[in-house]
């Protein structure tokens, strides 16, 4: 029986799992951390139709089956490549052999400290759309540091995206509609807040994602702000004082608000660089693994048996993530049944 392992215990990774899994092969499915489910576990709903992040990761794990072997807590420190086979060394001192690796390792998280100017760990009262994701899964309304309801709320986009000067030039797709969306989650919790969103430009791209802009507008008088955040400084109130520029009128405005939720955006998980060179798969310019085709070859990498799913090989949408994996697991059937 062909033998496949599986690096990276997110949703990607537990996909193709699954569906290898039904084909017949025998999985390692290997996860550095002590538990699956990657970034979306600590996820609350997810756009557009508001279902439970839970739910979905919960579902996955159901449906390994008893015979995927899940290595958790172990990371890959060797690889080694002779008849076809690759020799993986792993960090508790063991090794294995496999006829076919998918590389599913994700992405990390923008660090918005990098961006001093927005003030994140500096001032109590901003925190990243990572943070207020996990606080959605209490049922309380939004509280500022100093347990004051939040009354007016700003959003701010392409935090660590779209950004030359902390060298990331790409967008990370997700990040306006979760705007969208925990905007409108924060409305429903604070009855009566304003609430603001700054971007650069919306990109609403995927089915219903416009059906929720428009929804935020007209029932939760969400209101948009094409603009850039210069600077936030602290109160003695603790409240927050934003310059910025509306980059419609040409004019630069101010507001005081009580939060500051920076949308930040992906980058390659830490370990992307050393995968890149253990497995000789190279990387773009935005440090993504990169296939060996855009087009047709999405998970196919120029090394033979290795293969890429999910935001390893750059930003995507969970719909796309979980297309990716089956799309991978594909690839490898065909791989290993090419005789
Ligand atoms: S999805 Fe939106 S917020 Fe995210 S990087 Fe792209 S344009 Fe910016």
């Amino acid at each position: 029986m062909s033998k496949i392992a599986i690096i990276g215990g997110g949703i990607a990774g537990m996909e193709a799992a699954i569906r290898l899994s039904a084909l017949n092969f025998e999985v390692h499915l290997i996860e550095k951390s002590f538990i699956l489910g990657g970034h979306v576990k600590n996820w609350h709903m997810l756009f557009p139709d508001l279902s439970s992040a839970t739910q979905l990761v919960e579902q996955q794990k159901n449906q390994l089956r008893d015979s995927v072997n899940i290595l958790l807590g172990i990371e890959v420190i060797r690889a080694s490549y002779t008849n076809n086979k690759y020799t993986l060394y792993f960090s508790d001192g063991s090794s294995n052999t496999f006829d076919a690796i998918i590389l599913t390792t994700g992405f990390k998280l923008f660090p918005a400290q990098r961006k001093e100017e927005y003030g994140y760990s500096i001032y109590s009262n901003v925190i990243t759309s990572a943070e207020l994701e996990e606080y959605f899964q209490t049922d309380k309304p939004l509280y500022t540091k100093e347990h004051r309801i939040a009354e007016r709320i700003a959003f701010i986009h392409c935090v660590g995206s779209r950004d030359d000067k902390v060298g990331n030039r790409y967008c990370s797709k997700v990040c306006c509609v979760t705007a969208v969306k925990q905007a409108m989650e924060t409305a429903r919790r604070n009855p009566g807040a304003e609430i603001y969103l700054f971007y650069m430009d919306l990109r609403m791209f995927d089915r219903q994602f416009e059906d929720l802009y428009f929804q935020a507008q007209t029932q939760y008088g969400i209101r948009f702000i094409r603009g850039r955040l210069s600077e936030v400084s602290e109160k003695p109130d603790s409240r927050l004082f934003l310059k910025f520029e509306d980059t419609l009128l040409g004019k630069p405005l101010r507001l005081t608000t009580d939060m500051l939720v920076l949308m930040v955006g992906m980058e390659p998980a830490e370990n992307t660089g050393q995968l890149a060179r253990l497995f000789n798969v190279p990387v773009g310019n935005d440090k993504f693994l990169l296939p060996k085709n855009l087009h047709q070859y999405r998970n196919l990498t120029n090394q033979p048996g290795i293969f890429l799913a999910g935001c390893v090989s750059g930003p995507k949408t969970i719909g796309e993530t979980l297309t990716d994996a089956r799309s991978a697991a594909l690839e490898v059937y065909n791989y290993l049944n090419r005789n």
